[in-house]
């Protein structure tokens, strides 16, 4: 089966599979891209947003974009503050600070946790059943 959709970013057809909806040229332009600019931060560790966009021709959008992936690090003395959604805390990357983060897997850890006791009770309860049912056959039969 294939998905033909078009590129966003240069509008040519392409077989879809998952994720951006973007073509593999385009994909392999935007990774050269982000080594450009990688390295552009790392020589200039001292520049904003739109200092980077201007020196390596690529929008602040896309910048933001690779932050809330967790490509981009930014150092202390960085121009680009990035605070966590939740406390507020600075950040090199991201959306959340490093507790944020714990607080959210443990909170999602917790809500699995609580979904297999409940499959794990469901269960034993059936099983109950079934042998409640099998004795009484039992009891029937004598
Ligand atoms: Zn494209
Ligand atoms: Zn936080």
């Amino acid at each position: 089966m294939s998905n033909i959709r078009n590129c966003t970013k240069c509008g040519k057809m392409f077989n879809y599979i998952a994720g951006d909806v973007i073509c593999d040229n385009c994909k392999k332009e935007i990774e050269e891209k982000f080594q450009e600019v990688k390295k552009y931060i790392d020589e200039n560790p001292g520049s904003g947003l739109k200092q980077i966009s201007e020196a390596c021709d690529v929008t602040s959008k896309q910048l933001k974009k690779w932050i809330l992936e967790e490509r981009l690090m930014f150092t202390e003395n960085s121009p680009i503050q990035i605070t966590c959604e939740n406390c507020g805390a600075r950040i090199q990357t991201g959306r959340l600070c490093a507790k944020c983060k714990a607080t959210v897997t443990n909170a999602l850890n917790d809500t699995v946790k609580q979904r297999q006791q409940a499959l794990a009770a469901e269960l034993a309860k059936k099983q109950q059943k079934q042998a409640e049912a099998k004795s009484g056959m039992k009891f029937l039969k004598t």
